[in-house]
């Protein structure tokens, strides 16, 4: 028997269910014709905001300029250090660097590959002997799960800071009763297609609570326009969210509460199958993860051993990520804590991730999970 090819991601199930939905979506906006800031990107920025609790959601051109709007709203520049995990995608660190500030890199937890505030404090500390001022940090919630803010938040407030967390991958995510996208000065997150809400081409957000900043936001990301758009008071970019996005995504964000709790199921049902050959996800106690990526641990096994098995039985997989950033060459020259991030090295050699997302049949899951136990074997 031939199977139907498994999806690392399955962008085509999900558009079929909602299909004629996104159909219409798609002709409403070609019907008004408003294609920049119409009316769906305000809706779609209300729903936002009560989907997770937020005050303000201002929907920008993708996840990356999230992230320049927000250390631009903070007046980040030269000489200022922000503080950010190497393991992570690039741009957590590029927008830093881009805006003329100092990307100064922090280890991680190896349990979660999130943040380390015992490495965030002694990274502030350095920072300063070493003359630069410390800004801010950027945390990022990977794979889908939130950093662990009760830990951090005491260390960046201490040292009187503030805080953006990168989202990019978890919005609809939970930490202990606080919903993603209402924790820290700023969150911001991304709509790439892959991203557990994507929209059909490049999509972002930002979220706050501050009146002031929101303002300041929607300024920059026309041009930084003042009382219109020929009167400018600031330097900004474009940054605007596209109509037709904002229109499809208001149709995706309807199902998105349902997909998180088949992902949850789903990695639930990996744990149970994985556990005992191989170091599955921690999910921290109280928090929901919405599963961007589903990543295991096999430590001191030959991983492309491992994949190339997995390939043959037509499992795909991927490598978040296989080079930190304070190891690649754009980075290299940016300071790195101590002596370097032995954990983020360590974890960098031996992660792989599985398929995941929301309709990945059971029959799917099974074969995935005895694949992977036979390649772990093998
Ligand atoms: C995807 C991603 C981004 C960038 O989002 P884009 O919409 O692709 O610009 C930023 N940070 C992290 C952690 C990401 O995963």
């Amino acid at each position: 028997m031939t199977r139907k090819p498994i999806r690392f991601i399955d962008l085509v199930a999900q558009q079929e269910r909602i299909k004629d939905r996104i159909d219409a979506a798609i002709q409403r906006t070609l019907a008004h014709g408003a294609y920049i800031l119409g009316p769906e990107v305000g809706e779609f920025e209300s729903a936002l905001a009560k989907f997770c609790g937020a005050k303000h959601a201002i929907g920008c051109s993708n996840g990356t300029d999230a992230l320049s709007l927000a250390l631009m709203a903070r007046e980040v520049g030269p000489g200022h250090a922000v503080f950010c995990p190497s393991f992570t995608f690039a741009a957590t660190a590029e927008v830093v660097a881009l805006i003329g500030a100092t990307p100064y890199f922090v280890d991680i937890h190896e349990d979660t590959f999130n943040l380390d505030p015992k490495s965030l404090e002694r990274a502030i500390a350095e920072a300063k002997r070493a003359g630069l001022t410390p800004a801010g940090v950027i945390s990022v919630d990977l794979f889908g799960q939130p950093a662990d803010y009760t830990e951090i938040e005491p260390v960046v407030s201490e040292a009187g800071l503030w805080m953006i967390c990168d989202a990019a991958q978890a919005f609809g995510a939970d930490y202990r009763g606080r919903r993603v996208g209402t924790i820290g000065a700023m969150t911001t997150t991304s709509f790439f297609p892959a991203k557990p809400l994507g929209a059909y081409g490049d999509g972002g957000a930002i979220f706050t609570d501050d009146d002031e900043t929101a303002a300041v936001l929607r300024s920059l990301l026309v041009h930084g326009q003042g009382a219109d758009k020929y009167d400018n008071v600031r330097i900004g970019m474009n940054g605007r969210l596209d109509t037709l996005q904002a229109g499809i995504l208001i149709e995706k964000l309807a199902i998105f509460a349902d997909e998180i709790e088949a992902r949850n199921r789903i990695a639930a049902n990996y744990n149970d199958g994985l556990r005992d050959v191989a170091i599955v996800p921690t999910v921290l106690e109280g928090c929901v993860s919405t599963w961007a990526q589903y990543t295991i641990r096999t430590p001191g096994k030959d991983r492309g051993a491992i994949l190339a098995r997995l390939k043959d039985k037509g499992v795909p997989t991927a490598v978040y990520y296989p080079t930190p950033l304070h190891r690649q060459t754009a980075y290299r020259q940016f300071p790195a804590v101590g002596n370097g991030l032995p954990v983020s090295d360590r974890v960098a050699q031996d992660v792989f991730s599985l398929p995941m997302h929301p309709y990945l049949a059971a029959d799917d899951q099974a074969y995935i999970i005895e694949s992977v136990r036979e390649a772990i074997a093998a």
